[in-house]
């Protein structure tokens, strides 16, 4: 017996429908539940969030831009998370920042799992009033997921976050991403430069503004030392980044506080560096600029693949070019005169 007519019962049990605006007053207050729930917008595939997303980029946009916006990196192990518990713990007490941290995490759409959200990680800096954590979005293609980094960081600054943290693992191509999106690039090393050196790929090296060498500690102290001058060394091979900029390579223990106020201090006068080259809102301008033209490629093969007739003859293109009877790039003139075609014919 039911005590409620269906449609009562469906309007009393409906979830009120959220309002962009009303959301982004929350969020430009600095609540973290409305932040929270932004980026969840962000990452929704539901076509009526993404609608709520974008209303709530565009007012977001507006306040964004003021924050220090750092990439982090270094293999599995090289003590990421307990170095930006310890840097964040340091920033938010003894420089009153607020600080967010983002993660791109490659490994998570392939496996499901995720080399940077398995463990708990950096359980401190989440109960940390001034902080906020969130993993990496788990779904679609290392673009998709850099897109939606962008956007949530774009909330982040909205919601008073000063310090902006991009966490990836180096171990390829999610460091180009981050790379697109900072102010400095950091990276972490572990002694034993050699074999590290090895490890790392030359082109991570290259990205890096700040070089930190953890685990400066105990027995490993001296060897961070030793391996501080090898990359040093190995840094003078690289053609400079930025004119007069010299890459400094800093020993830091994450686990014992030891060196993280020094790492600080570089990043600080990397940015000092930036802005006397005017290099600082030149770097911002042409990262919206490779933000938009990336965003226009991707959406606009999402909607070409959404036409029938052209995925039709994608998908038959693509049978050809396995089989060795057409070549992709004549595959592609192919499907570049069927688009002109339909808009011609429109
Ligand atoms: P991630 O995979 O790069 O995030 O690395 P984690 O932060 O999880 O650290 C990996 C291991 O290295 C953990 O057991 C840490 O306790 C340890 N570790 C991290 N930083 C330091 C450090 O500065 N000194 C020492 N001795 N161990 C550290």
């Amino acid at each position: 017996m039911t005590f409620l007519n269906p449609n009562i019962q469906k309007e009393v049990f409906k979830k009120k429908p959220i309002k962009a605006p009303i959301l982004f007053e929350q969020l430009s207050k600095g609540d973290i539940t409305a932040l929270s729930q932004a980026i969840t917008l962000v990452e929704s595939k539901l076509a009526t969030d993404q609608q709520i997303a974008q209303e709530l980029i565009a007012l977001a946009l507006s306040k964004s831009g003021k924050a220090l916006r750092i990439g982090i990196s270094g293999v599995p192990g090289v003590g990421k998370s307990t170095f930006i518990e310890a840097f964040g713990k340091f920033l938010t007490q003894h420089h009153n920042k607020k600080v967010a941290v983002l993660a791109i995490d490659p490994s998570s759409q392939k496996t499901g799992g995720s080399i940077l959200g398995d463990k708990t990680r950096m359980e401190q800096l989440s109960q940390n009033p001034h902080a906020f954590i969130r993993p990496s979005p788990s779904a679609g293609n290392l673009g998709g997921v850099a897109e939606k980094t962008r956007q949530s960081m774009v909330l982040c600054e909205a919601a008073g976050f000063d310090i902006i943290i991009i966490e990836t693992v180096g171990v390829g191509q999610s460091e180009t991403v981050v790379k697109s999106m900072v102010d400095a690039f950091l990276l972490l090393l572990l002694p034993g430069a050699g074999d590290e050196l090895q490890g790392i790929k030359r082109g991570i090296m290259e990205m890096a503004d700040v070089i930190a060498i953890n685990k400066a500690d105990g027995d490993f102290e001296k060897k961070a030392k030793i391996a501080a001058s090898e990359v040093r060394r190995a840094l003078h091979l690289f053609p400079e980044l930025y004119s007069g900029w010299t890459v400094p390579v800093v020993p830091c223990s994450a686990l014992h506080q030891k060196g993280v106020d020094e790492v600080w201090q570089k990043l600080q006068a990397f940015e000092t560096h930036l802005h006397s080259q005017g290099l600082f809102e030149h770097n911002r301008r042409l990262q919206m600029q490779e933000w938009f033209q990336q965003l226009l490629r991707t959406e606009l093969l999402e909607f070409l693949l959404k036409e029938p007739e052209l995925s039709k003859k994608m998908a038959a293109l693509e049978t050809d070019i396995s089989n060795n009877l057409i070549d992709p790039s004549a595959a592609v003139q192919q499907i570049i005169k069927a688009i002109k075609a339909g808009t011609a014919s429109n």
